[in-house]
């Protein structure tokens, strides 16, 4: 599945049909934030895209979320598999893999 850029016109066409109150919860955090900029789960500044490759929490039809660090922790350990979208905003929305991998290592000498 090609990426879907979360809290776009696209995505939000997705989500709406796959989960209509999480697309209107993720719209009032938008409205009420004057940004799309914000983690879809809890409104905080992100950390960054993700491709929602594998779902288990939530809905599979979802393409894509931003999240915040907090947030992509989580859903990692509820078994979620997401990919990175490094630099979409200012490499054209190409995935980075050298980013991803830094982010990577961020997040598991956090952990540890
Ligand atoms: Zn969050």
């Amino acid at each position: 599945m090609p990426f879907v850029e979360p809290h776009s016109l696209q995505w939000f066409f997705i989500v709406e049909r796959a989960d209509r109150a999480f697309a209107q919860t993720v719209r009032a955090m938008i409205a009420s934030e004057q940004s799309c900029e914000i983690c879809s789960l809890c409104g905080f500044p992100p950390l960054g895209d993700f491709h929602l490759v594998e779902a288990v929490t939530i809905r599979r039809e979802v393409p894509s979320l931003r999240l915040c660090e907090c947030c992509l922790v989580e859903r990692q350990f509820a078994g979620e598999t997401l990919v990175a979208v490094g630099g979409a905003r200012d490499q054209g929305g190409h995935p980075d893999h050298r980013g991803f991998l830094a982010f990577w290592k961020r997040i598991t000498r956090r952990l540890n």
